[in-house]
């Protein structure tokens, strides 16, 4: 059996490489070929000699992550790709340029355990957590679909899965990620976004890293909340809300409220105003998301109408908010779209 070394820093390969007897320095030209130049074939690390490369490829292996399919929105600036890993499992991840830079949506979990109501990734439920390593070769797969000279600027987890339910391999990813000898970003250009973990909140920011937190919200009351996700009935909105207010004021940084428009459900201006009251004079923002309807959810996207009386209540109450920009709705963009139709052999 050969040792995966993709998705290790340069020093743990290093140890790796001394365990076997090959000096230490070679870790770093390894990694430069991993992860500076997606190379992930022994044999075409040139600056490596013949018998180093045989001996390397006898004890370990570069896994990274095939592309079983790729879709393009009609404008071309969304591109869906599923990514199979060595065990068969496969995970969505989602490059989305946009003026201000390159972004990419991150799978944290192959499936997903929170059963949240409107959502695609969770139908099957969780499989399997994805390793740190296996998230960052989802921005190295982004990486290489932009033309020279472009980076990936900044990265949102919230593709399949929930990160605070597999939080010590996010928290990898994005130390991988921030490493100056593997992708050098920031940890400011990250997003995590979750369901509603409130331990992993606290767990989050006692990690001390600058990322900005998005609450996946969805309701204003947790009447309604507890309906659509199950995770509100262990952790009710008063606790959630408190754990998000402490990690805006500790981090300085403003919590993202993310907030799924379904008709009838989540939408009326009464919900609108119950909104407002939950959030003001916080560090907030919301953004409000015209739902992508899961056929098999029954729930349907609110009217354009409606979303737009909803939106402008909040401004009046002086609440930022933002429509989402709806990117590659023709891609089945919406989460674990496109991983469920290929299972069912669909697509
Ligand atoms: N588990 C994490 C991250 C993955 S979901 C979380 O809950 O935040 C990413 C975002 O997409 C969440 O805000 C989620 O609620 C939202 N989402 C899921 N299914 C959706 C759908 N069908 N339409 C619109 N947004 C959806």
């Amino acid at each position: 059996m050969t040792e995966n070394i993709y998705g290790l820093f340069a020093s743990e390969i290093g140890e790796n490489f001394v365990r076997i007897g090959v000096e230490k320095f070679r870790a770093s030209q390894v990694a430069d070929w991993m992860y500076k130049r997606g190379v992930y074939d022994f044999n075409q690390m040139s600056n490596l000699s013949a018998g180093l490369r045989t001996k390397l490829r006898g004890n370990f292996s570069i896994d990274f992550p095939e592309e079983q399919t790729a879709k393009q929105s009609a404008d071309g600036k969304t591109l869906k790709s599923l990514l199979r890993f060595d065990d068969g499992e496969a995970v969505e991840t989602v490059l989305m340029r946009q003026p201000y830079g390159n972004s990419v949506c991150v799978s944290s979990q192959v499936g997903c355990a929170m059963g949240c109501k409107f959502c695609a990734s969770t139908l099957a439920g969780l499989e399997r957590n994805l390793t740190g390593g296996e998230m960052l070769a989802q921005v190295q797969h982004a990486q290489k679909k932009l033309p020279e000279g472009q980076r990936v600027s900044s990265v949102v987890i919230m593709g399949g899965g929930e990160p605070l339910a597999n939080l010590d391999e996010v928290l990898r990813f994005m130390r991988l990620c921030h490493e100056p000898s593997i992708l050098d970003m920031g940890y400011r250009s990250f997003t995590v976004s979750t369901c509603g973990l409130v331990p992993g909140i606290r767990r989050l920011q006692e990690a001390g890293l600058p990322v900005t937190l998005s609450i996946s919200l969805h309701a204003p009351n947790d009447e309604i909340r507890s309906r659509l996700m199950p995770i509100n009935r262990k952790y009710p909105m008063a606790e959630l809300m408190g754990a998000a207010y402490e990690y805006a004021l500790v981090t300085k940084r403003r919590v993202t409220y993310e907030y799924a428009m379904i008709n009838n459900v989540n939408d009326s201006p009464e919900h609108a105003r119950e909104l407002a009251n939950l959030l003001r004079g916080k560090l907030a923002a919301v953004n409000l998301i015209p739902l992508n309807p899961v056929p098999e959810s029954g729930l349907e996207r609110s009217t354009p109408e409606r979303i737009e009386r909803f939106e402008e209540m909040l401004k009046v109450r002086r609440i930022t908010v933002t429509v989402r920009r709806e990117m590659g709705a023709d891609i089945d963009a919406a989460c674990g779209q496109l991983r469920n139709s290929h299972q069912k052999g669909g697509f």
